[in-house]
């Protein structure tokens, strides 16, 4: 049976996520022919409706606000909810993202839906849509069909291919004008502070080259960033790293940092935390190197190395500068 999907596009600095792409291959496989939409919020929308179009939007619902050009809960609360009482969808999309996380349980409770977060897959079953999410921090995988009713579903990056860009296509595209309650716009951004290196997008990095209490110290991060640098990846860290402040808090990975699915992770001086691993677990290849040969992350690793992640660190990089540089 054909439904409508909704996908909320994640723009940050003028640049679409790629989780927003992956979300658009979701919705195409769960419309069976009904429309696809994508909503994108703030003064400068226009400039990805292309992109969304080429990867799968019908059409694409615009809210030019300049209330919206940072993210905050109450404007974006007021105006995913309007539009999607505009579009009226059976199944809405947003990222496993700071945004989507945020925005999505809380229009999905004021309108009285169902949400199911954090998903790896969606696939159609006898016309009822599944959903695969993780469960017990990544040790086991749980179904959970919907056969009726307005459905929200938060995905996680890496996970869902995007559609290859078809440049023949051209969305449908509207302007919505959204009316703000001004006195629910609680929050004022004033200025935005970055506190993580600019490069890569942690959460949505293919490479992760990620260092532990093992690099001991902030300079021993500089080989794990020539190594991502050389693999176009991002840089991550354990707890116990930003514990001893090696490096900020926002490059933690695990149960209390970030969630992560990359093609490949590459693990130096981390010794496998269940905290840690229930951030990475679900990596495509994962990469261990640790000294310590009875190191719990060589039980997750596909390959593993038994060594000084200072000599084979920069051993790694020159070897792929060879081949990639
Ligand atoms: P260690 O456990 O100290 O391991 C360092 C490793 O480096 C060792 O295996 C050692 O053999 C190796 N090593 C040392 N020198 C070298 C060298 N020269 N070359 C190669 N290897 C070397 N942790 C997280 O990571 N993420 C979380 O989100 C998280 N959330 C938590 C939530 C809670 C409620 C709690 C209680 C804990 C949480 N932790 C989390 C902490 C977690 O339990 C571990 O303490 C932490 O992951 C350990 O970090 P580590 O592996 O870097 O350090």
């Amino acid at each position: 049976m054909s439904k409508n999907v909704l996908v909320l596009a994640d723009v940050r600095d003028g640049e679409l996520r790629n989780v927003s792409l992956e979300s658009l291959a979701a919705a195409t496989r769960v419309a069976d022919g009904g429309a696809v939409t994508a909503a994108v919020f703030g003064s400068k929308a226009k400039d990805v409706v292309e992109e969304l179009s080429h990867h799968g939007a019908d059409k694409v619902v615009l809210v030019l606000d300049e209330k919206l050009d940072q993210y905050t809960t109450d404007a974006y609360f007021q105006a995913f909810k309007q539009v999607i009482e505009h579009v009226e969808p059976d199944v809405i999309f947003t990222g496993h993202t700071a945004i989507g996380r945020d925005v999505s349980p809380r229009v999905a409770a004021r309108l009285g839906c169902g949400l199911v977060s954090d998903c790896t897959d969606v696939e159609v079953d006898d016309s009822q849509i599944v959903f695969t999410r993780p469960i017990y921090a990544g040790k086991a995988f749980v179904k959970k069909a919907f056969r009726e009713g307005t459905v929200f579903a938060t995905l996680r990056p890496n996970n869902i291919p995007a559609l290859e860009a078809d440049t023949s296509r051209s969305a449908v595209v509207e302007e919505l004008e959204v009316q703000f309650a001004e006195d629910l716009l609680r929050t004022v951004v004033k200025d935005v502070v970055r506190k993580a290196s600019e490069g890569v997008d942690l959460s949505e990095a293919r490479v992760i080259v990620s260092g532990g209490r093992g690099v001991k110290s902030a300079d021993g991060f500089k080989p794990l960033q020539e190594l991502a640098d050389v693999l176009g990846g991002a840089v991550g860290a354990s707890r116990g790293a930003c514990d001893a402040e090696y490096c900020d808090y926002a490059l933690q990975i695990g149960q209390t940092g970030k969630v992560v699915t990359p093609d490949l992770y590459i693990a130096c001086g981390i010794s496998g935390a269940i905290q840690h691993l229930a951030g990475m677990s679900n990596s495509k290849v994962i990469v261990a190197i640790n000294k310590d040969p009875e190191a719990n992350i060589f039980s997750v690793a596909d390959y593993g190395i038994v060594g000084d992640l200072f000599e084979v660190v920069p051993m790694l990089t020159e070897e792929f500068k060879k081949v990639l540089v």
